[in-house]
C-alpha cells in the first residue's frame, strides 16, 4: 500500500470533476483527479452537448444567472481548452430553436421563458414563432410543429471531444490523473484527508472536492453532505451523416459536425438502469420525423442511454462541508453548460477569496427548509 498526496484531490473525473480542476489549476494549486472505472456510468460520456440557455432557470433567478455568466464564457473558455489540448471543440452559438408539437406545452414554454426573461433583463431573448410563420422560413419543418422558440443565445460543442480536451488541459497544466482509482472512503484527520482507493491504494490531500457525479450518491454522506443526487434517464439516437448541413440546431434535433443527427431530450426515472429501449427509440424517430419529414429515410445508426445526475430540485449543487471542512460538493446537471464556470470563477469560490462569485442560493442548505429535498 502506498500513500500519495496532493494539494487539493478533485473526486471524479467527468466533464464537471475536469472543469474543476482546471480552474484549480489556473489558480495556482497543485490538483489531483481521482477518477473511476471503466464501467462508472458517466453522464460526460452520453450527453446532448448543448450549451444552453433557453429554460434554465425560468423558475429560480440565481440558476438564470449562472447559466447565462456560463454561456457568454464560452467563447474565451473554448479557446482556452482547445489551446491548452489543441483539440478542436467545433463550439458553435448561432443560436436553436425549441419545437413543440402541443399547444399546450407551447405555451407553458412561453410562459417560463417570459419570466425568464424577467430575470434576466437585457441579457437574454427569444423569439416566439407560430408553426405557419416557422413554415414559411423553414420550409423543411413538418405541419405538426405547432410553434417554435428561438434564442440566438443557444449552440453546442462537440462533448466527447470536451471531455478529451479537458483531460488533456487538465495534464497541460500540470495536473495529474489517476484512471481506474475508485474512491471508497475518505476520512478527516487532523493532517488533511486521508482517501482510500478500491485498489488498495491511499492518497492524501489538504482538501477534496467530490465532482463524483452519481458516484456522490454514496460518498456525499461521508463527507458530511446532505445531497443526494439520483439518476434520470435520457436516451438518444445517432443516424447515418448527412451530406448537407441542418440548417437549424434544436434542443432534441441535433447535427453532430461530423455529419449524423443525435436526437434526444427524453426524460426518464429508471433507476440505475442506463439501457436503451425499444419504445423509446421508436418516440424518438416519430417526434424527428414529424419535426422533419424528410428524415423519414434516414438510417438510425447508434442509439443508447444515459444517466443525468440531478439533484433533489434539478439546479446545481455548490456546498462546502460543515462536519468536514476542506471538502466541496460540485454537482449538476448541465454540466456542459455550465463549464466555465466550473473551469473559472469556481475556484475562487473553492478559494473564498474577496472576488468569489456568490454562490450562496446553491448551498445544500436550501433541501434543508424546502419540500423538494
Ligand atoms: C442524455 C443526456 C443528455 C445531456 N445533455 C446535456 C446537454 O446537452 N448539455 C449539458 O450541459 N448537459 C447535458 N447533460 C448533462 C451532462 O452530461 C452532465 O451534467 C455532466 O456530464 C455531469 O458530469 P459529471 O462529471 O458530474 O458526471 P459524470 O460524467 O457521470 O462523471 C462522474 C465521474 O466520476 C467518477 N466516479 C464516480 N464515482 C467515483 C468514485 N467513487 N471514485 C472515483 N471516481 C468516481 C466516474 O468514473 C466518472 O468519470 C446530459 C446528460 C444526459 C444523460
Amino acid at each position: 500500500m502506498s500513500t500519495r498526496t496532493s494539494d487539493i484531490t478533485v473526486i471524479g473525473g467527468g466533464v464537471v470533476g475536469l472543469s474543476v480542476a482546471v480552474g484549480l489549476l489556473r489558480a495556482g494549486h497543485g490538483v489531483t483527479v481521482l477518477d473511476g472505472a471503466d464501467g462508472d456510468l458517466r453522464a460526460s460520456q452520453g450527453n446532448f452537448g448543448l450549451v444552453w440557455l433557453q429554460g434554465k432557470g425560468a423558475r429560480y433567478a440565481p440558476y438564470a444567472h449562472l447559466t447565462s455568466d456560463a454561456v457568454s464564457g464560452w467563447p474565451e473558455f473554448a479557446a482556452l481548452i482547445e489551446d491548452l489540448s489543441g483539440v478542436k471543440l467545433s463550439l458553435d452559438q448561432s443560436g436553436g430553436f425549441e419545437f413543440f408539437t402541443d399547444e399546450a406545452e407551447f405555451q407553458d414554454f412561453v410562459a417560463d421563458l417570459k419570466q425568464q426573461q424577467q430575470f434576466l433583463g437585457n441579457r437574454f431573448s427569444f423569439e416566439t414563432i407560430q408553426g405557419d410563420d416557422l413554415r414559411r422560413s423553414h420550409p423543411e419543418i413538418g405541419s405538426g410543429v405547432v410553434g417554435a422558440t428561438f434564442s440566438a443565445l443557444d449552440g453546442h460543442v462537440n462533448p466527447l471531444r470536451l471531455l478529451k480536451a479537458l483531460k488533456d488541459a487538465v495534464t497541460a497544466l500540470g495536473g495529474n490523473i489517476v484512471t481506474d482509482a475508485h474512491v471508497t472512503d475518505v476520512l478527516k484527520g487532523p493532517a488533511g484527508f486521508n482517501i482510500a482507493l478500491r485498489s488498495g491504494v491511499r492518497h492524501s490531500a489538504d482538501r477534496v472536492v467530490l465532482a463524483a457525479g452519481l458516484g456522490a450518491a454514496t460518498l456525499a454522506e461521508k463527507l458530511g453532505f446532505e445531497t443526494r443526487v439520483r439518476p434520470q434517464r435520457g436516451e438518444v439516437l445517432i443516424t447515418e451523416k448527412l451530406s448537407e448541413r441542418l440548417p437549424f440546431l434544436s434542443s432534441t434535433i441535433r447535427q453532430t459536425d461530423e455529419g449524423g443527427l443525435q436526437i434526444g431530450g427524453t426524460k426518464a426515472d429508471a433507476g440505475y438502469d442506463d439501457s436503451e429501449t425499444l419504445d423509446v427509440m421508436a418516440r424518438l424517430a416519430q417526434h424527428a420525423v414529424t419535426v422533419l419529414p424528410a428524415l423519414r429515410d434516414m438510417r438510425v445508426v447508434r442509439a443508447w442511454g444515459a444517466l443525468r445526475v440531478m439533484s433533489p430540485d434539478g439546479h446545481p449543487v455548490y456546498a462546502r462541508s460543515t462536519t468536514h471542512p476542506g471538502a466541496y460538493l460540485v454537482t449538476c446537471h448541465s454540466g456542459v453548460t455550465l463549464a466555465p464556470l466550473h473551469g473559472g470563477a469556481l475556484a475562487q469560490w473553492i478559494d473564498n477569496t474577496a472576488d468569489a462569485p456568490t454562490l450562496e442560493a446553491f448551498d445544500e442548505d436550501r433541501f434543508t427548509f424546502s419540500p423538494a429535498a
